[in-house]
């Protein structure tokens, strides 16, 4: 007889015994109060602040988005009605793809139900839909992007994160094949930023297509939320741009926008696509709301600016081994599994901050991490006391103040085990 049961119990133990076995706190957000959540555990629940939320502006809890959410619930009911292909479109999902291409001065978008289903079904169908495509990957692709090259079935070459003469020769290589270059604009665990405008003149000497993530920047970066290649001025260089409207926007989804025939042709097929439901239409008129107030307020972009500035120089000025990021992204390298899990734990339970540790394969061995992600509702008063406890566990675990991280230590600077 096979023991099915011992399979799953053994891949189990095997992740704790290398520390890599994850727990995720059971938090309840609350309203108005955010950063702040409810805790809740095996002896109730306690307030804790959060400091690792991808709702990096707030925008979950925004008075015009929830409004828009429950409006649509209330009027077009919870839920979406099935697959677009089988239902139809819903009329809130047509116009979140209209202000989605609005927001990137695109021809076209596309929505999906999550980014990582936008980066799976986007690269995946484009580069099928190119014969005898070769897509050029960034090292430090995320999964989606990687599931996305796999599925398409492309010859597939990857460049050292980041750097451009790898990637020129890589193009060189490619010849006449159709081209897809695949990259992110912010790098979601070291927060460094792609050099866009570079890569675009790349494709453009060497005739290939480009595909940007910019899941880690739309809302946040460029004068409408738009992005990094917004703010750059080099949006439309880019073919294609993906999002995902569950973090700056505070809801959920991804997208793909662009050319009205290359957004149409992934409509048609990609089964990612063509073969779930879409979103429901609450969720869509709040996403809609939130893009829509993200593209006109600049309020929200500049406060979290303001709170990451102010995290960066009060970590600094105690020493705290801060990666070197361009963005808001503050990662605080601890560089071992068991020591990254023993500060996360300390940090909740003596001083009730709540900041998941980053281990293996999410980050390489060695560069384990705490990431930081201040929101304009982190205020100076919430600073100063992650600054205390910080030193604190960093004092408590023997860990070393005021050691600069080494080049060696910054993960940007090596290939990354997915590719
Ligand atoms: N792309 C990058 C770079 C990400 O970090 C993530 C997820 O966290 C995704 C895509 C997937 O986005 P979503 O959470 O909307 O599925």
């Amino acid at each position: 007889m096979v023991d099915y049961l011992s399979y799953f119990e053994r891949s189990i133990d095997a992740l704790k015994q290398e520390r890599r076995y994850r727990v995720f706190a059971d938090l309840e957000r609350q309203v108005g109060r955010f950063p702040k959540a409810m805790l809740h555990g095996a002896d109730g629940a306690k307030e804790v602040t959060v400091w690792c939320s991808n709702d990096y502006l707030g925008m979950g809890q925004h008075p015009d988005v929830i409004q828009a959410m429950s409006h649509a619930a209330r009027t077009m009911g919870a839920g979406a009605g099935g697959t677009r292909n089988i239902s139809g479109n819903h009329h809130a999902i047509i116009e979140l793809e209209d202000e989605l291409a609005d927001l990137h001065d695109k021809e076209a978008a596309l929505v999906f139900t999550s980014g990582y289903v936008s980066n799976l079904a986007g690269i995946a169908t484009i580069a099928r839909l190119l014969p005898d495509c070769v897509i050029l990957s960034d090292a430090l692709n995320h999964n989606s992007m990687i599931e996305g090259v796999r599925a398409s079935g492309a010859d597939k070459r990857i460049w050292r994160h980041n750097d451009l003469a790898h990637l020129e020769d890589l193009l060189v290589r490619a010849g006449n094949r159709p081209k897809l270059i695949a990259f992110e604009s912010v790098y979601s665990m070291d927060g460094d930023i792609a050099p866009i405008g570079a890569i675009c003149d790349l494709a453009e000497k060497y005739d290939a297509m480009t595909y940007i993530d910019e899941v880690h920047a739309v809302g946040m970066y460029g004068l409408r939320g738009g992005g990094i290649a917004q703010r750059e001025g080099v949006a439309h260089r880019i073919d294609v741009i993906e999002g995902t409207l569950a973090k700056a926007f505070g809801t959920l989804g991804g997208y793909i926008a662009g050319r009205k025939a290359v957004v149409d042709a992934v409509r048609s097929h990609a089964p990612g696509f063509i073969f779930t439901t879409t979103l429901p239409p609450p969720v869509a008129a709040a996403a809609t709301a939130s893009v829509r107030h993200l593209k006109a307020s600049q309020s929200e972009r500049q406060g979290q600016q303001q709170a990451v500035h102010a995290t960066k120089a009060a970590l600094a000025s105690s020493g705290l081994p801060l990666i070197p990021s361009e963005t808001h992204i503050v990662p605080l390298l601890v560089g071992d599994a068991d020591l990254c899990k023993r500060a996360s734990d300390l940090l909740l339970d003596r001083h009730g901050i709540y900041i998941q540790p980053i281990n293996y394969p999410t980050v390489q061995r060695g560069t384990e991490r705490l990431r930081i992600t201040p929101t304009p509702f982190h205020d100076a008063a919430l600073v100063e006391q992650l600054r205390r406890a910080l030193v604190d566990v960093w004092n408590e675990l023997g860990l070393p103040l005021g050691k600069p991280v080494a080049e060696r230590d910054h993960p940007s600077l090596t290939v990354a085990a997915g590719g």
